[in-house]
């Protein structure tokens, strides 16, 4: 038996229905908001993320599935939904037409991490990227979109966390505010950290491992850095948060594992599911456009997390769609009976209702059972009598109840 890779999931088709929902609640909320699809590849040359990611992330480090492809290019499967977006901005010439350009993807990501629950080498990200447009209410625009399916999803008990990390001008002071905190405690960092203090200290903040963490948490934060600009440009998303009556935590501690961050990042983090409990994160990217060879546009974007996301809602107990049904099954009595019941079948179908058959050759008993089984929510047997007299009985799942109809009424009965 060849097993599935160490990291990823089978979506069960007994299953699927979750995806489905969760889906188009997404597909909905994107469109009230006026964010458009985009496709990407879901393999970039490598070069893309290592400009647009960052050197010094865990991703680009130690998460990337990367390979050469058969004519020797260096091909990266997508660890994230920005740079692709980004790259399909600059290269389609989306640069030049009218902003903003808010667009939006589902799409699978890989990253070689340690498989536990929450984290997968393949998952998949609902994801929205904002150009063109470095006010605060795009910012809001995109943290409402998250929030808004959260809420449609019913999913409550979710925390905001926002903070902003500045721009590069003031992110000069804060650095070195970092890394002279850094420098007299790494002795006690992990050698990641280590090399992060001369390359980039802010990625210490985000550090998984314990020791790290603690030391953190006296650190210098950014808030107390920031310029002018970065500050009137938190206090008004705070304003526009607040006047939508949203609840948020500064977290000034907040940082993006991603290199291309500026002034905004944000967090949706849930207390269900254990340690892995971050749904959604996000950002302002102001420098990415340009750091992968495009112009000067600013954008703010987030990733949600799929799998987290239905695992929250599964713990919290939340609807999430219901497995398809057949409308009717029809039961075939006897050999004679089946090529008719099957047209029968095909022929509600091509009307738009689900209808299913025997297709097996087993007993009416068994049928019967397995009719039960589909959930179907009515089941007619189709004998001799039945077919000669052109009447069935249709019996109503639901209550047990049984009414005679023909044949001929019913697609109508049912609906179409
Ligand atoms: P984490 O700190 O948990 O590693 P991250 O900072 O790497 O997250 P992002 O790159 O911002 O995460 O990805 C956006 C979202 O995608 C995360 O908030 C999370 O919900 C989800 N996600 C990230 N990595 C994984 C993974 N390996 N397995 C499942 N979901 C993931
Ligand atoms: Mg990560």
């Amino acid at each position: 038996m060849i097993s599935i890779p160490k990291g990823t999931k089978d979506v069960l088709p007994s299953e699927v229905y979750k995806w489905h929902y969760v889906e188009s609640l997404i597909r909905k909320t994107a469109s009230d908001f006026g964010w458009l699809e985009i496709r990407t590849p879901t393999f970039e040359h490598t070069e893309l993320f290592l400009r647009g990611v960052g050197e010094t992330t865990d991703i680009v480090n130690k998460e990337m599935y990367t390979f050469l492809d058969k004519g020797n290019r260096s091909i990266t499967l997508k660890c994230e939904g920005t740079a692709g977006a980004a790259r399909a901005f600059i290269e389609n010439g989306l640069v030049s037409q009218a902003q903003p350009t808010k667009m939006y993807y589902i799409t699978p990501v890989f990253r070689y991490e340690k498989p536990q629950s929450g984290r997968l080498r393949e998952h998949h990200q609902f994801g929205v990227e904002l150009f063109g447009s470095d006010t605060p209410f795009a910012d809001a625009d995109v943290i409402m979109t998250a929030k808004t399916l959260l809420n449609r999803l019913g999913i409550t008990d979710l925390k905001l966390n926002i903070n902003s990390i500045g721009c590069p001008e003031c992110r000069k002071n804060y650095n070195e505010a970092l890394k002279a905190y850094f420098s007299e405690r790494a002795d006690k960092m992990c050698p990641t950290c280590r090399e992060r203090l001369q390359k980039n200290p802010l990625r210490i903040l985000d550090c998984k491992v314990p020791e790290c963490g603690e030391l953190a948490k006296d650190a210098p934060v950014t808030l107390d850095y920031i310029c002018d600009g970065c500050r009137q440009h938190h206090d008004k998303l705070k304003d526009i948060l607040s006047y939508l009556k949203v609840d948020y935590e500064v977290n000034p501690k907040l940082v993006r594992g991603l290199d291309y961050y500026t002034k905004t990042v944000f967090e949706f983090i849930s207390n269900a599911i254990g340690a892995q409990g971050t749904v959604c994160g996000g950002g302002r990217y102001n420098n990415l456009v340009e750091q992968i060879g495009g112009p000067s546009v600013p954008g703010v974007g987030f990733g949600m997390g799929l799998e987290r996301l239905i695992m929250v809602a599964e713990a919290a107990g939340l609807y999430l769609g219901e497995r398809q049904k057949p409308l009717i099954y029809i039961a075939p009595l006897g050999d004679e009976q089946y090529i008719y019941a099957y047209g029968l079948v095909n022929g509600l179908r091509q009307k738009g209702i689900t209808a299913e058959t025997d297709i097996t050759g087993r007993s009416l008993k068994a049928q019967m059972k397995y009719a039960d089984k589909t959930g179907a929510r009515y089941v007619a047997v189709l004998g001799e009598n039945e077919r000669l007299s052109g009447v069935i009985k249709l019996k109503d799942m639901a209550n047990g109840t049984e009414e005679e109809i023909n044949i001929s009424e019913l697609t109508e009965r049912l609906g179409r």
